[in-house]
């Protein structure tokens, strides 16, 4: 399957050892996974114990060894940094044990006992996929609707295909699903398919991870102009395409964002013959969402950044783009950002926006009214990821304030299986409590 890291060889010295006992990493890792202990494992020459290590707090750990910005998270963290200059090499190490354990074909999880409870899980997703393999295991009955045919989220349908090459996004999925005891249901899309209240009725708890599937607008007039993309949709497209060349792709590309999405479609479109590829971001390098490995591999692979500009004007000729003009930005005193007046040109036959996603939140209302209570746009959960409405959790990007990457969507989507777990439990305890006072009556 994949190119594979060699393992480290032979035991561990004994400063290995003691970097690896103060675990920092371990908490930099939203997951938690026990990454001093897997590395162990494989040192050993125990990739199937390392595999588990790994999966039991991650069950995407394949694609999240793969697109994980580990140098911002555990590797960010890692003590071997101080005395050596650079970090163990964490997710490659992660992917070896979890394509070993793909390759090897060896089923680590199976769904527990029956508990007789039903949750029902919307997306398909890293969110809702990591919820439903915990309730699964848990014993609970998990009933899967996502809008599209696969499964995966935007493992299968957003993340760049350089990242997430060949078929480990579906292969991970089949993993996942071979624990048992959930059912999917794809095409199936709450708010047209199936109804919020239907949902809440007909089963004993509900969690939400629908991601984010609304764009948002440049500020500028973009609408009927050819030439114009919005970033996520045309991944997509490429994401699930048979035949490369028949996409469209221009010699000048223009990508207006600063996140992972800009990097990666202008990554794609270089790779697939852009001659000139521009990221414009409007304000600066430090402030880029992506991080800044990701804008230095974008750089080396002949892609501009430039910050500190944003669109004024989409310059047409015939209805089709053919530049894009830029007003230079500031912070005024207030630190608002703010236009300076100067201008400049950028010519485009191809301009991509990728500046954010938004929650299209139609599908959760109850009788034409939005039931449950938002936050910056996005639905608000605690701590254990319950919603304002009793029986309904969420997860992932959908939720305020998370942090839009895939390994957070795959602890959201555990911890509140978890707690849907516990909260089910202490349902079930009640009524057997009340039961029985009932029968001492
Ligand atoms: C272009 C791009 C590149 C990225 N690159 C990285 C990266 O390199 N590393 C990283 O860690 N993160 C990356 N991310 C972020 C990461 O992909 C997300 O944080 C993660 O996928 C969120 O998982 P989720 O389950 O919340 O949502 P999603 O992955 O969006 O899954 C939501 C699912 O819900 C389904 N759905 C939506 N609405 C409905 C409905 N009404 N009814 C039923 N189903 C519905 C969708 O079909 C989808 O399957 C990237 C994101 C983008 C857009
Ligand atoms: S899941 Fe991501 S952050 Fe956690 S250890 Fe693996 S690569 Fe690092």
């Amino acid at each position: 399957m994949a190119v594979l890291p060699r393992p480290p060889a032979g035991k561990l010295r004994r400063d290995q050892r003691a970097a690896l006992e103060r675990r920092p990493c371990i908490q930099a890792c939203p997951t938690g996974i026990d990454i001093p202990s897997f590395i162990r494992k494989i040192a050993t020459g125990d990739p199937k114990g390392a595999a588990k290590d790994i999966l039991t707090q991650n069950i995407m750990g394949a694609v999240c060894a793969r697109v994980c910005p580990t140098e911002v998270l555990c590797e960010g963290a890692c003590v071997r940094t101080a005395q050596e200059e650079r970090p163990v090499r964490i997710g490659a190490l992660q992917r070896y044990a979890t394509d070993w354990l793909f390759d090897a074909g060896v089923q680590l999880f199976k769904a527990g006992p029956a508990s007789g409870k039903k949750v029902a899980v919307v997306g398909g997703g890293p969110a809702g996929l990591s919820c439903a393999h915990r309730l699964a295991m848990l014993g609970h009955a998990v009933s899967v609707f996502d809008a599209r045919p696969k499964l995966g989220g935007l493992n299968e349908y957003g993340v760049a295909a350089y990242k997430v090459a060949g078929e480990i996004a579906q292969h991970e999925v089949a993993y996942l699903l071979a624990v048992g005891n959930i059912q999917v249901h794809n095409g199936q899309a709450l708010g047209r398919d199936i109804s919020f209240p239907q949902l809440r009725r007909d089963y004993d708890a509900v969690f939400l991870g629908a991601g984010l599937g609304g764009v948002n607008g440049l500020g500028i007039e973009d609408g009927g102009i050819a030439g114009v993309f919005d970033a996520i949709g045309y991944i997509e497209t490429l994401r699930q395409a048979k035949n490369l060349a028949a996409l469209p792709v221009g010699r000048k590309v223009v990508v207006i964002g600063g996140g992972m999405t800009a990097i990666d479609i202008a990554s794609q479109t270089r790779r697939l013959g852009a001659e000139d590829v521009t990221i414009v971001y409007r304000r600066g390098q430090e402030q880029m969402s992506a991080s800044l490995k990701e804008q230095d591999w974008a750089q080396t692979n002949g892609i501009r950044i430039k910050h500190w500009s944003r669109p004024s004007r989409l310059v047409t000729e015939k209805s089709a783009v053919t530049a894009v003009e830029f007003e230079y930005t500031k912070l005024d005193a207030g630190g608002k950002l703010t236009g300076t007046g100067e201008r400049y040109t950028l010519a485009a036959d191809m301009v991509f926006k990728a500046i954010g996603q938004t929650l299209v939140a139609d599908p959760f209302v109850e009788g034409n009214k939005q039931v449950l209570e938002m936050q910056d746009g996005r639905i608000k959960v605690d701590g254990e990821r319950h919603s304002s409405l009793a029986g309904v959790w969420a997860g992932g990007d959908c939720v305020a304030g998370g942090e839009d990457l895939t390994v957070a969507a795959v602890e959201d989507g555990k911890q509140a299986a978890l707690n849907i777990d516990a909260w089910l439990k202490r349902a079930a305890a009640s009524i057997d409590s009340a039961l029985s006072a009932v029968k001492k009556k």
